[in-house]
């Protein structure tokens, strides 16, 4: 039988905690009788240098029941890489594992159809959100913000799934080949590939405490999400800088005009001209600029270029 560990970052979360990790385990527990996931299964939570009692509950929660492990970053480091941790840590102990927020906000009735696709053979299943009517009317809002102009800007993302998925223990391995520091997972694990399915559920309120996404962590994952994905902003440039330098030459034949006419004072030609054509030219040979730092970038990241899922020798 396959072990299934789920995957809870925990900033400051003394709160949720009391709750949630009760429902973790009785999720497991009502796996485990029904014969889907072995015995070994565990609750994974990670301390993300928390600065409330998240470190003592999690402690305390482990030495009663076998059932939760924990383990502690050094600082607060943020989800993204609170999540990794965890992904990296149990990568070797588990079959197929689960992450989800430690506030219960995404649906935990979710995780049967997850593990249900798992044995149909996905090694990846996406939660997506079905609605955001419990969310806040600033956070339904940047959320989607975010998630549109992370898609015009090309980073590819799924439309209203967050960190809560399932992956395969093949799926972990190749997500893990990604050695890029700033590591934007939901964006990487669709590079992966590998067969995938989404579940669908109603996102709730936070069972307790305050949310733990400032704006500014909000707004450097959204940075994070494009900047480490695509080189389509100083693509942008390289464009503005073109229309800008066909602009010029268009101003240049307008003020030729005006001159030859005679309706100016002597020197504004040469003057408008320059602006314009410096500042054209400037913007372009910017924008090239960028598309060699892009290069870089791309190469720098030394991302893997493929994974040999299965080969003939697989198939007898
Ligand atoms: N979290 C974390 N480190 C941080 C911020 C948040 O590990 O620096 C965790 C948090 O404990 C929670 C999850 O990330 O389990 C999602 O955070 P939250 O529910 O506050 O975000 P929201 O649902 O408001 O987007
Ligand atoms: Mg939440």
């Amino acid at each position: 039988m396959e072990t299934l560990y789920i995957i809870v970052p925990c900033y400051n979360e003394e709160e949720a905690l009391k709750d949630s990790s009760k429902e973790f385990k009785n999720k497991i527990n009502q796996l485990i009788k029904s014969k889907k996931i072995s015995k070994d299964s565990k609750v994974l939570f990670i301390d993300d240098g928390s600065l409330d009692k998240t470190w003592s509950i999690i402690k305390d929660l482990s030495n009663k029941d076998s059932i939760y492990k924990g383990i502690k970053l050094s600082k607060n480091k943020g989800h993204q890489n609170a999540l990794l941790a965890g992904l990296e840590y149990v990568c070797d102990k588990c079959d197929m594992c689960i992450s989800i927020d430690a506030d219960l906000q995404d649906d935990i009735d979710a995780i049967d159809k997850m593990v249900d696709d798992y044995y149909k053979g996905y090694e990846i299943v996406y939660g997506v959100r079905d609605s955001r009517e419990n969310d806040g009317f600033l956070k339904r809002f940047t959320a989607q913000f975010f998630y549109k102009i992370m898609n015009v800007l090309g980073a590819n993302t799924i439309y209203n799934h967050a960190d809560y998925r399932l992956l395969s223990n093949k799926a972990l391995t190749y997500l893990l080949e990604y050695k890029e520091s700033n590591l934007f997972i939901r964006g990487v694990v669709r590079e992966i590939g590998l067969n995938s399915s989404i579940v669908y559920y109603e996102r709730n309120k936070r069972i307790a405490g305050k949310s733990k996404y400032s704006l500014k962590k909000m707004f450097n994952l959204a940075m994070n999400g494009v900047t480490s994905f695509s080189v389509k902003p100083l693509s942008i440039i390289t464009l503005i800088g073109f229309i800008v330098s066909i602009f010029s030459f268009m101003i240049m034949v307008y003020t030729l005009i005006v001159k030859f006419t005679g309706h100016t004072v002597p020197g504004w030609t040469f003057i408008t001209i320059s602006i314009w054509l410096i500042g054209g030219i400037q913007m372009l040979f910017l924008g090239i600029l960028g598309e060699y730092i892009g290069k870089i970038y791309n190469e720098v990241k030394n991302r893997p270029k493929y994974f040999i899922e299965r080969t003939t020798d697989d198939e007898k």
